[in-house]
């Protein structure tokens, strides 16, 4: 694949696409872009998990215009979105431009995999993150020299977050990164206190609980490195491999009385078995309160640790979860055979 996208084979257009760890830009083999060094390039089978990988598509080959002729409506918004890739597009604002929403969100589905929305999420996560790895030298050094080093990356994260250098020191600093899981990419945040995000990337909650975190924490996220990471990661991996059932890092959870609560009673459900909401209601004490416990649950931070998973509808119907019902039974199933 390296070679191919040195000689730029048309062959490979559409086989794969290049993510370029050094800009976290992803494209086409054919791109006329600058080539990076090979150990710089990993290989995505398709734009969704480029994008679910923290990677934005390349200004200049254009990933997603990859199968020739778009119809004018969707190149003009293509690249509007280019232009401004934090942008937030409701079903309002495509009216405006003449286009109808349920349109754009069949193209995008059968085109590449997701809805229209999901794709602007992503985009906006990639943008404020960037291609963000554990351990990674670049942001490390100049996390520890202070962000004024970071010189092109806090431009491009002030921009994007409103985050600006001189204000860090009186604010706390969630670091971020990226977690990578046989369900996908899950994006993870801590302090030193603990983990206080675990999610999915492409959750539509993500952005929410991002602002939420900010400002119960009162902190700005940064991508970087923290104490707690390594051995999430390792615990994760144990446990996806069948090898754990308890998790033992700390856990940071700012939220109400209520929320709390309901977050340490999921994590009484023990691996191999569920509840109704109704059950978890009553665990509480509070057995009329089945529809706040179910929205507290909706609110929980911590994907997989605190496990709302394990809570399913009481004529067994998993119902809806965060990350979706097909990772809520793969989590359910593993955790059977385990
Ligand atoms: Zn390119």
């Amino acid at each position: 694949m390296y070679e191919a996208l040195l000689k730029k084979d048309s062959e490979f257009e559409g086989i794969f696409f290049a993510g370029i760890k050094t800009t976290g830009i992803f494209c086409r083999p054919t791109c006329t872009a600058r080539k990076p060094k090979k150990e710089n390039v990993e290989y995505f089978p398709s734009i969704k998990t480029a994008l679910h990988n923290g990677y934005r598509p390349c200004k200049v080959c254009h990933p997603l215009k990859l199968n020739g002729e778009f119809p004018n409506w969707i190149n003009n918004l293509l690249n509007e979105i280019d232009q401004n890739q934090n942008i937030k597009l409701r079903d309002y604002d495509l009216r405006t431009k003449g286009i109808d929403p349920a349109r754009i969100r069949r193209w995008f589905k059968k085109h590449y995999g997701m809805t229209f929305q999901s794709y602007l999420r992503l985009l906006r996560i990639n943008s404020a993150f960037g291609r963000i790895k554990q351990g990674e030298k670049v942001v490390e050094s100049a996390y520890e020299l202070g962000y004024e080093s970071l010189s092109g990356f806090t431009e491009s994260f002030k921009k994007s977050t409103g985050f600006s250098p001189s204000k860090s020191k009186q604010n706390n600093i969630i670091s971020i990164t990226r977690i990578l899981t046989p369900l996908g990419p899950m994006l993870a945040g801590a302090t030193d206190e603990g983990i206080c995000l675990l999610e999915f990337v492409d959750r539509r909650m993500l952005e929410t609980q991002i602002k939420r975190l900010k400002k119960l924490l009162n902190a700005e996220f940064v991508p970087g490195t923290n104490k707690y990471f390594d051995v999430l990661a390792i615990q994760l991996k144990e446990y996806f491999d069948e090898k754990r059932k308890q998790f033992y890092v700390p856990l940071q959870l700012p939220g109400t009385e209520f929320q709390v609560k309901v977050w340490e009673e999921l994590m009484k459900i023990p691996s191999g078995s569920t509840r109704s909401y109704k059950e978890q209601a009553i665990a509480l004490n509070n057995p009329k309160a089945v529809r706040a416990v179910a929205r507290a649950n909706g609110d929980n931070r911590i994907a997989i640790i605190i496990p709302c998973h394990r809570v399913i509808g009481s004529d067994g119907k998993l119902v809806g979860y965060g990350g979706g019902v097909w990772r809520k039974q793969y989590l359910l199933n593993l955790e059977n055979r385990n």
